[in-house]
């Protein structure tokens, strides 16, 4: 299908619900929402997921891009594909969200959280992640994400708690995209990712890529380390691989806003994985305080600004 992001802006169907290509059929879902497979399939089968936060546009033109290569057969489709941009009614207004958090949302949790667009979306894309991953078999969940603030590893991937370990080839992968720190999560979360993983086994990871810019302000070409990865997994190619391995970091505790006291202790300009030592009060909430535990903690997604009862920080220790 031409001009899929086009039409998701412009609050379109398509005049065409499903087609073909030498390649592969296509069937147009929802809004945003488009299956791609094979003629002749290989696994594991891939979600691509961008624009869950509106605002987070590289992503959602690289993906743009991906599927204009397919289209017209400069990438040879090798596995069945979910592309998904999550939250299209953001996207058109250029913000994070409307109401609230889409990525807090997953595995029923918006059924929490007062209904709007954003429940309701998040809904319909827990509804096709069943439909399309009980039929697929094994997948690989990438949902693409650029971080609100610059960042000592410009290029990130976080994983969801899962029970078992991360396949070594989806690991490799990482390092092939050009991801410069992996972190773990050690809790269940209301991400999209960790509702693929847990929900349907999917190997799952969320991809931050640079930051946040309007439409067509982005300069792809950072990406392109990243785009030639995508690009290569779905051809059932191999990437080039990585010469630099990422850094490993696991979630250590987590900076939750309860009350309207609640001081986040970083500047607006604090980056992503700046370093904290042991004893830095990190953030005060009434009489509850934030402190760095271990001998070195970095700071992920620092953000006072959230809702009560969210989280506000994650800090960090390397595991290497
Ligand atoms: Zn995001």
């Amino acid at each position: 299908m031409q001009d899929f992001l086009a039409h998701t802006l412009a609050g379109e169907a398509p005049a065409a619900r499903c087609g073909e290509t030498d390649y592969y059929r296509w069937t147009w879902w929802d809004e945003g929402v488009m299956q791609l497979i094979p003629h002749r399939a290989t696994q594991p089968a891939l979600v691509l997921s961008a624009g869950i936060h509106g605002n987070e546009t590289a992503p959602v033109e690289m993906l743009d891009a991906l599927l204009e290569d397919l289209r017209r057969g400069e990438i040879i489709l090798t596995r069945p594909v979910l592309v998904i941009l999550g939250n299209p009614a953001a996207l058109r207004a250029g913000k994070r969200y409307l109401s609230d958090d889409m990525n807090r949302m997953f595995g029923g949790r918006w059924q929490r959280f007062p209904e709007s667009g954003e429940t309701r979306r998040a809904c319909v894309l827990e509804h096709c992640l069943e439909r399309y991953l009980s039929d697929v078999g094994p997948a690989w969940h990438l949902d693409m994400h650029t971080a609100i603030r610059g960042s000592h590893h410009p290029r990130f991937g976080v994983f969801p708690a899962r029970d078992t370990p991360y396949e070594a080839d989806f690991l490799a992968w990482m390092a092939d995209a050009g991801l410069q720190a992996l972190v773990f999560h050690r809790a269940p979360g209301g991400t999209f990712t960790h509702h693929s993983s847990a929900c349907f086994g999917a190997q799952s990871c969320t991809l931050e890529l640079g930051k946040a810019q309007p439409f067509g302000q982005n300069d792809l070409t950072r990406f392109s380390i990243t785009q030639s990865a995508l690009s290569a997994l779905l051809a059932g190619m191999p990437a080039v691989p990585a010469d630099v391995q990422p850094l490993r970091y696991e979630v250590a505790s987590q900076i939750t806003r309860h009350s309207e006291a609640f001081t986040l202790h970083m500047s607006a300009q604090t980056e992503n994985f700046t370093a904290f030592h042991r004893g830095t009060v990190l953030a005060e909430d009434g009489d509850t305080v934030y402190r760095v535990e271990n001998e070195t903690e970095y700071v992920l997604f620092p953000n006072p600004n959230v809702a009560l009862g969210l989280r506000a920080g994650l800090m960090l220790k390397e595991i290497n």
